[in-house]
């Protein structure tokens, strides 16, 4: 049997453990079934994001004439385009698989592995045979995949679902998207914007209904620009047809969507070539066969892990979406390096998820650090909240973003709470409040750096202006020109 002092399962966020672990000069292992890098690279963030970055510049084309520019979208090579797409990030996961191949002190298993008892596991490797490793810290990082639903005739229908509707070699003309949480809200944006004919369904009244209020509201009326949604409907039946798929979408009268609310009225047939399945995802521990560690799970699904990310056996620990917490590649990577301390410098760091920030790529863009207002609002916590438009700011009013608003959330004493912009840009604007809130911040510590102008981040500089302490105020504020 071969032994090290750590092995990681799961190639993703788990990987650089090992070899933060293997610089330090320890003998570790990496054991990972699929392309290196997880997730992110090969199925997820980096070529949704790819994906939706070319989707931007045909809706960039198709709204220049708002801008007195004349242009139209003559077409979409749609097959080069996802796969040049798939050609970047399969040679990206090929050389972080070389580069673990050429580092020192780490081994690399290409296999699935599954525990054989708390140390050891079974590796079943990909090219036939099995080996076992063991290990005196194991670290695992095994992700998750698209969970599917009941929905009756499933089984007889071909569907698609994140894992294979990225890279498809020609664009359906119609497509059904079940889910409207992120995955389902991205990739219904993506297929519209590049022309596809999109229904897309979710259980909740509005799409995104994790985020705060107000901004599922905007991200939902921007879609129905896009997609014709069915909001607060199930699918209940699905079954196949001449050309393609007929979904059966009933209203979700039990009201047991994420907001709790609940839809009346008829169902509706949804006709399409293509069905797409964006219906939550789930960990992949049943793929390690916990039952012969002292690991315990949450409804035998997420791993139970305590604030320094040690499972419920010692020396084993856990990150990433099995976890279940933040279910984001930055998470991921901030629990990779919260367990490095804690494993390598015998650290005794919290995990603390307070700044932790998430974004959403539609159009617009959200992005969001901290609690929304229902969520104070059940909690009971007292709060001042300030919402700017983005038009308020001139460089928001020149890009027309009137839909788009930055939202702050803050305690009487200044503290942030929390803060929601949805708008051009999001994802990057929301990164000095991050930064705030990471040092403990006040509103004041995001309204008093002086600001580019005439730069996007002036919508965050009025928003946060209008909480702040200072008595003078130099925060732009365009409204009485945008709104007319
Ligand atoms: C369509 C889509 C878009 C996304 N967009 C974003 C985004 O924009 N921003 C963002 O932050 N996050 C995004 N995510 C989420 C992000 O991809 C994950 O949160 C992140 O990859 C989690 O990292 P991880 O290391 O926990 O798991 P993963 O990256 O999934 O890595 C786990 C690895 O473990 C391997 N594995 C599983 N079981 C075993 C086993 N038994 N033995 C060996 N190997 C095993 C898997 O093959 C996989 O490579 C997106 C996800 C999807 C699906």
């Amino acid at each position: 049997m071969d032994e090290y002092d750590l092995i990681a399962v799961g190639g993703g966020s788990g990987s650089q453990v090992a070899t933060a672990a293997a610089e330090r000069g320890l003998e570790t292992a990496v054991i990972e079934r699929g392309p290196l890098g997880g997730a992110c690279i090969t199925r997820g963030c980096v070529p949704s994001k790819a994906l939706i970055h070319r989707a931007d510049i045909a809706d960039s084309v198709r709204h220049a004439e708002a801008f007195g520019v004349g242009a139209a979208l003559e077409g979409v090579d749609y097959g080069e385009m996802t796969a040049a797409i798939h050609d970047t990030v399969y040679e990206k996961a090929d050389r972080q698989e070389a580069s673990l191949e050429d580092a020192e002190n780490v081994t690399l298993y290409r296999g699935e592995g599954r525990f054989a008892d708390e140390r050891t596991l079974e590796v079943d490797l990909n090219d036939g045979g099995d080996v076992e490793v063991r290990g005196d810290s194991v670290v695992l990082g095994v992700g998750g995949r698209p969970m599917i639903p009941p929905i009756d005739g499933l089984e007889d229908v071909d569907f698609l679902t994140s894992d294979d509707a990225l890279f498809l070699d020609e664009q359906p003309d119609s497509l059904v998207v079940v889910g409207g949480g992120y995955i389902g809200a991205e990739l219904g944006y993506f297929f519209a914007a590049l022309g596809t004919d999109v229904s897309l369904v979710g259980r909740s009244e509005r799409l995104v209904p994790r985020e705060d209020d107000a901004v599922s509201e905007v991200v939902t009326e921007s879609l129905e620009r896009y997609c014709d949604v069915y909001t607060g409907y199930e699918a209940a039946k699905v079954a196949e047809n001449d050309t393609g798929v007929v979904v059966t979408a009933e209203p979700n009268e039990g009201g047991d969507g994420d907001d709790g609310e609940s839809s009346t009225g008829d169902g509706v047939e949804l006709e399409a070539d293509d069905l797409l399945l964006a219906t939550g995802r789930r960990p992949n521990t049943d793929t390690l066969n916990l039952e012969a560690t002292g690991v315990e799970t949450d409804d035998g699904e997420y791993v139970v892990v305590d604030d320094r990310l040690e499972t419920t056996c010692d020396g084993v620990w856990a990150l990433g979406d099995i976890v279940g917490e933040q279910p984001f590649k930055h998470a991921a990577d901030y629990e990779a390096k919260t367990v490095s301390a804690n494993l390598l410098e015998d650290g005794d760091q919290a995990v603390d998820y307070g700044a932790m920030p998430h974004a959403i790529f539609t159009e617009p863009q959200v992005a969001s650090v901290g609690r929304t207002e229902g969520e104070l609002e059940d909690a009971d916590r007292e709060y001042e909240s300030a919402t700017v438009p983005f038009d308020a700011a001139p460089l928001g009013m020149i890009m027309d973003a009137d839909d788009g608003f930055v939202k702050v959330l803050a305690a009487p004493d200044g503290e942030i709470l929390g803060c929601h912009i949805v708008g051009p840009q999001a994802s990057t604007l929301i990164q000095e409040v991050v930064t705030a809130m990471e040092g403990g911040g006040t509103v004041d510590d995001v309204a008093e750096p002086v600001h580019v102008h005439p730069a996007l981040s002036e919508v965050v500089y009025t928003a946060f202006d209008e909480l702040s302490s200072s008595e003078f105020s130099t925060a732009p504020d365009w409204r009485d020109v945008s709104d007319e």
